[in-house]
């Protein structure tokens, strides 16, 4: 076990702050990497200031980032996948029981045993839980590792290892996209991605946003269209139409309204995650069939396809890079929906702490 730098939250109103955390000495199976990119995602803020209380309570002192870009410094033994110097990922996840019926599904993320990348119960008890990518390095089991393409810039592909997959899994699953009306609500970190996985898959893809001033980013980002969800004539022009909507807003928001979008068989499926339950009206379902669903991340072998698939079109994520001493200014600006499109951490700023 030795200690490295990271940044936490000491409680749920406190900043972040540096700070020091033990990481645990390689196993045959582990990977050490030294973090380079990490993106930060809503889901950081929805745990640093315990909005998910009621299903995941936060533990402090907590250490945030699950969007990891690195490169490997020390492998154990029997790791085969990877050796020192390989530019690498680490997503949301970064352990499982590998034996139930979702680990054998290549469906990781739903394991009752998951180990989430941090604020989960450690297994290797090198601290109370897992300690995330606001920090100079980790250490993961080398079936939660990812490869990353070599043509991509890494600042921007730190976010695809979370708010990549997290919408590419949702569209793969619906089925074939192309010529499909595809809209997607609330254009952050989440939205964009989805934009440019969409317009990737051939769909006409429509951008719900509450920001006008995303407009034109939302067209430049690959959508055909956009509406102002405020604009209720707007919404009327639209309503009934859309083949698949995914809702990424991490807020309280009106659900029907959205789900009146729909045209008959449609789905919407949810991403985001706000702090409070939705009302869902009844006849928003019925008339038109339509379904509502959420979805997860993805597993460790779809996130490796989306990587890929990245890869092949040339697809990274629109980020501001900030130095780490920055992070509670980002955590505040992403409160106000101003991020363009993904806050990607510079983990070099951290060794100036
Ligand atoms: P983000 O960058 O803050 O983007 C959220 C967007 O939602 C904002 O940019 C804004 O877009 C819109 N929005 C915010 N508040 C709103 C409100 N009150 N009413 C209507 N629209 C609003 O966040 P993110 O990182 O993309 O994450 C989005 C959500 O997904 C979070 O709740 C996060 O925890 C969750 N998440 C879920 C998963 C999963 O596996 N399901 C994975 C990662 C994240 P406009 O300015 O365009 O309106
Ligand atoms: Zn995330």
């Amino acid at each position: 076990m030795h200690q490295i730098k990271a940044y936490s939250a000491a409680n749920a109103t406190a900043p972040l702050a540096v700070t020091t955390i033990p990481r645990r000495a390689t196993t045959a199976s582990d990977v050490r990497i030294e973090i380079l990119f990490c993106g930060i995602c809503h889901s950081d803020l929805h745990t640093v200031r315990d909005e998910w209380h009621s299903v995941m309570p936060t533990t402090y002192p907590c250490v945030p980032g699950h969007e990891i870009v690195g490169r490997v410094t020390q492998v154990g033994a029997a790791v085969t996948k990877f050796k020192s110097g390989d530019i690498v990922g680490v997503g949301c996840l970064v352990d499982s029981d590998h034996s139930c019926p979702n680990c054998h599904d290549h469906q990781e993320q739903f394991c009752r045993n998951a180990t989430f990348t941090y604020n989960s119960p450690d297994k290797h008890q090198t601290a109370p839980v897992t300690y995330g990518g606001y920090s100079e390095s980790i250490v993961v089991d080398e079936s939660f590792v990812l490869r990353v393409p070599a043509n991509l810039e890494l600042a921007g592909v730190a976010p695809l290892l979370c708010a990549g997959i997290t919408t590419y899994s949702p569209m793969r699953r619906w089925g074939d996209l192309k010529g499909k009306k595809v809209g997607v609500v609330g254009l952050g970190g989440l939205g964009h991605m989805g934009v440019k996985f969409a317009r990737a898959f051939g769909a006409h893809v429509v951008v719900f946003t509450t920001s006008p001033g995303k407009k034109a980013d939302a067209l430049r980002l690959g959508a055909h269209e956009t509406i102002i969800s405020t604009n209720s004539e707007e919404m009327k022009q639209h309503a009934g139409s859309f083949n698949f909507i995914l809702d990424t807003i991490a807020a309280e928001h009106d659900l029907n309204a959205y789900l009146n979008m729909l045209g008959r068989d449609g789905n919407l499926t949810l991403v985001g995650a706000p702090e409070k339950p939705l009302a869902i009206s009844a006849f928003a379902l019925l008339f038109g069939r339509r379904s509502l669903s959420g979805s997860l991340i993805g597993g460790i072998r779809e996130t490796q396809e989306m990587l890929d698939f990245c890869g092949a079109h040339n697809i990274t994520s629109d980020v501001e890079v900030l130095p780490i001493q920055k992070v509670n200014e980002a955590y505040a600006r992403m409160v106000r929906s101003d991020v363009k499109y993904r806050f990607s951490i510079d983990m070099a700023s951290l060794k100036s702490d």
